[in-house]
C-alpha cells in the first residue's frame, strides 16, 4: 500500500506505507516526539508556578509564605511586613524556609474581620478622647523600661490616681510624666 501523506513534523508531502505513518522520516518522529515532551514540561511548569491550588492548600496546616499571601488575597511585600511585625506567626522549618500555620492565619483574619467590625462601630468619641490622656500600666513598663513592682511603688509613693478600665489599669500621661521627667 502506497499513499501520500504529510509528515506532521516537516510539513512535507511523503509516500507513505501505512495509514498510520505520521512521519515522512525516522528523524522527524523523534524529533517531534521531543517537541511534544517540551512543550508538555513547559505547560506543567506554568501551571505550577501560576495558580496555587486552593483546595489543596486548604487541607495543609503549614504553608509556605507565597500560599499564605494567596489565601490572604495580600502582596508578598505586605505579607513579610505582617511577618516582621509579628502580625502573622510563622515557623522556621530550616534556616532557609519558614512556614505559617493554618491556624495563624485564621487567627489573622479574625482580627482583621474584628478590625473592621470596630471601624463600623466606633467607640464612642468622648471616651477615645479621655484615653488618650491616659496610659495602661503595661504601657507605661514599656516606654520607662521599668518593672511592674517598681512602677507601682512609685505610683504609690507619688499618690498616682489610678482607672480602672476592664480588665486593665490605667493612670494619667500627664502624672507619670511628672515623675519621670522630674
Ligand atoms: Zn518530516
Amino acid at each position: 500500500m502506497q499513499i501520500e501523506k504529510r509528515c506532521q513534523y516537516c510539513n512535507k508531502t511523503f509516500i507513505a506505507q501505512k495509514v498510520t505513518t505520521r512521519y515522512c522520516s525516522h528523524s522527524c518522529n523523534q524529533k517531534h516526539y521531543k517537541q511534544i515532551k517540551k512543550d508538555g514540561k513547559v505547560q506543567k511548569k506554568n501551571r505550577d508556578t501560576k495558580a496555587i491550588d486552593l483546595v489543596y492548600i486548604q487541607h495543609k496546616e503549614l504553608l509556605t509564605p507565597s500560599e499564605a499571601k494567596e489565601i490572604l488575597g495580600i502582596g508578598k511585600t505586605y505579607m513579610y511586613k505582617l511577618l516582621a511585625e509579628g502580625e502573622l506567626k510563622s515557623i522556621r522549618i530550616t534556616p532557609k524556609n519558614i512556614r505559617i500555620p493554618k491556624a495563624e492565619i485564621e487567627n489573622y483574619l479574625q482580627k482583621r474581620l474584628n478590625k473592621e467590625k470596630s471601624k463600623i462601630q466606633p467607640t464612642p468619641t468622648k471616651l477615645s478622647n479621655n484615653m488618650n490622656f491616659y496610659w495602661s500600666i503595661s504601657e507605661v513598663e514599656k516606654k520607662y523600661k521599668i518593672s511592674s513592682k517598681a512602677l507601682y511603688d512609685l505610683i504609690k509613693r507619688n499618690d498616682i490616681r489610678k482607672l480602672q478600665k476592664g480588665a486593665k489599669v490605667y493612670v494619667k500621661k500627664s502624672d507619670i510624666n511628672k515623675i519621670f521627667n522630674s
